[in-house]
């Protein structure tokens, strides 16, 4: 009889060796959407070769304005064995990739540390994550994955509940990446500027949802004082047609993104990534260095 998964957060037991799904909707094999360079990752992550990505089909969260819904929910992908997986990775370094970066790989977590114990890659690896990520199976990565990029998306329950059906996720991710920057240490960057290892915490500004937003800066501020890990900024909000909350039937407008870029610039924090309004995903304008506002 299979192993009831409790691979993370959710720890819905479903016997995925048995063909069961759980939240995730992931099998117990790989299924991966798309494998190839990408470069619309933060500049220290694409460079100029490109990140190496693989994307995974299936995700623990469920987010209601989630972008990638036939990859998340609805399988779109193909079965890929172990040895399949580390030859696509093998595949992406030779085509110049700057890092291997696993695109929402939680539900994936034991049998990804397998895969990279076993892989050897000659270049970073990143684990690109909601952060609703089990300490369990960050344990499991340690020494195994050089950069963490993982969301915080929210710190009130409410907002967790209503948009991702994760009530715990505030607690969770803020755990989780206590943890991600407990195993990295302080950003640490090459000579060619590409990050070599560390955290960067991602954070989508959503419209009618600021509030949010300057907790999550406080957060990063508070938990991470002197540069312990890299704040990323999103301001990519696109509304899905089917959205079922009118507070999140629109994109961000310029006053609410200048709210929270200005509240930025007034924090103690040392390094990041702010995108533009204008870049809907496709441009990230060139670090910034708060202390020089400070
Ligand atoms: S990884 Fe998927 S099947 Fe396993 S506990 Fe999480 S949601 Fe359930």
């Amino acid at each position: 009889m299979s192993a009831a998964c409790r691979a993370c957060p959710r720890r819905c037991g479903a016997l995925r060796a048995s063909g069961e799904l759980g939240v995730c909707r992931a099998p117990e094999d790989f299924v991966v959407a798309r494998v190839g360079l990408h470069f619309w990752e933060e500049p220290c992550i694409s460079g100029e070769r490109g990140s190496g990505t693989v994307f995974f089909s299936g995700c623990n969260l469920g987010c209601v304005f989630c972008q990638n819904r036939d990859i998340s929910r609805g399988g779109h992908g193909r079965r890929m064995t172990d040895d399949e997986l580390i030859e696509a990775m093998h595949s992406l370094c030779r085509e110049g990739a700057h890092n291997i970066n696993l695109v929402t790989p939680s539900h994936y977590a034991f049998r990804l540390a397998d895969v990279l114990r076993r892989a050897k890659l000659p270049v970073p690896v990143v684990w690109n994550s909601s952060g609703y990520d089990s300490i369990e199976a960050l344990r499991a990565l340690e020494g195994l994955v050089d950069i963490y990029l993982p969301d915080m998306k929210y710190l009130s329950p409410d907002m967790a509940a209503k948009y991702s059906r994760a009530p715990d996720y505030p607690a969770v991710a803020a755990a989780a990446i206590r943890e991600m920057q407990r195993q990295t240490g302080a950003p640490k960057f090459g000579e060619d500027g590409m990050l070599r290892s560390g955290t960067i915490v991602r954070h989508l500004i959503m419209p009618e949802n600021i509030p949010n937003s300057l907790d999550v800066i406080d957060w990063v501020e508070r938990e991470f004082p002197r540069g312990g890990v890299l704040l990323s900024l999103m301001a990519q909000y696109t509304p899905m047609p089917d959205m079922p909350y009118p507070e999140l039937r629109r994109r961000l407008t310029a006053e609410e993104y200048g709210r929270v870029t200005d509240y930025l610039a007034m924090c103690d924090i040392e390094q990041g990534y702010v995108q533009e309004l204008e870049a809907a995903g496709e441009e990230y304008i060139p670090e910034f260095d708060l202390s020089d506002v400070n």
